[in-house]
């Protein structure tokens, strides 16, 4: 008999750690986050060994259910995947760096799974690798877990409506062209465009100027995202909870505090909670040493169902 009914789910393996450090990447991600995470919210206790879910990898046919066949073959070349995430060196025979991005990816393919099955918030403590192109990879996303996840998941349970709710700082221009032609899948960004031009549109898109504050920021998602969700009526929302929005992030112009991001963080799930749809969410992007923390306050208020900052 199962005495223990768990609120929401983690899904996290030691292999999303163990491919990327050895590897320095050259950038404020701290490659250390995900597992701070997890350590973090065992250690007092928020969540039970049995919340963690282990995700099994993703495999190079799961890639090429959005990515063509001749850029997938690319990332079959150590040295190729080295140039797209700006490593200065890689050995040919190095397979850490993409075996670290299938673990990960199978972690939101896991994430999307469960939280449909069992109507509960489930978070994947990595993933949200939104730049990445049918046949290109850039801003360190080689492939894109969120549709390839939204894939999996619809061959699974049927062609649902997908909802995904990108607020990391960045637009999430990668996933708006992986499903510009599909009504199944709506995708909802709001972000600062700090890239040269913009190649691709969500379906709506928020663009805010630099300096946005949290009042600024939460204006602007209690503006659109009511509308959206009301309209397009999601069987699923894939949330991508970047953290780079964040005052002290190391790569973003906004100013969030630490209340407004949670406040953003709450909303959005409330809004899912109203209308009785699961969310997988995505930790998505968020650099510097301290990033970690908001993602873990993030899960911790949904875990104890109470909110501190
Ligand atoms: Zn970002």
């Amino acid at each position: 008999m199962l005495f223990f009914q768990p609120k929401s789910y983690i899904v996290y393996s030691f292999e999303y750690f163990l491919g990327l450090c050895e590897k320095g990447p050259r950038s404020t991600f701290d490659c250390a986050k995900f597992r701070k995470i997890r350590n973090a919210l065992l250690k007092e206790k928020i969540v039970h060994s049995k919340e963690i879910l282990e995700p099994a990898p993703a495999s190079w046919d799961d890639f090429l259910l959005v990515h063509s066949p001749e850029y997938v073959e690319k990332l079959k070349d150590p040295q190729l995947l080295g140039k797209i995430l700006f490593l200065d060196y890689v050995s040919p025979f190095d397979t850490d760096i993409i075996e670290f991005f299938m673990w990960v990816t199978g972690g939101t393919i896991l994430a999307m799974k469960t939280a449909y099955e069992k109507q509960v918030p489930v978070f994947n403590l990595g993933g949200g690798y939104h730049h990445a192109k049918p046949g290109k990879g850039e801003g360190f996303c080689p492939v894109n877990d969120i549709a390839i996840g939204i894939r999996r998941f619809q061959q699974e349970f049927g062609k649902k409506r997908v909802l995904v709710v990108d607020l990391d700082y960045h637009q999430g221009n990668g996933t708006a062209l992986m499903f510009q032609d599909d009504d199944s899948c709506f995708t909802y960004s709001i972000h600062r465009d700090n890239w040269d031009t913009i190649d691709s549109k969500t379906n709506l898109d928020v663009r805010l100027p630099d300096h946005s504050d949290d009042k600024m920021y939460l204006q602007g998602l209690k503006n659109s995202l009511p509308e959206v969700m009301d309209s397009f009526q999601p069987e699923l929302v894939v949330y991508v909870a970047g953290g780079d929005p964040h005052y002290q992030d190391t790569l973003g112009t906004f100013e969030l505090t630490d209340k407004g991001m949670l406040e953003r963080d709450i909303f959005v799930m409330s809004q899912a909670k109203e209308r009785k749809c699961p969310v997988a969410i995505l930790a998505g992007g968020g650099y510097g040493q301290e990033s970690w923390k908001l993602y873990y306050r993030f899960i911790k208020c949904v875990m104890r169902g109470r909110c501190d900052v």
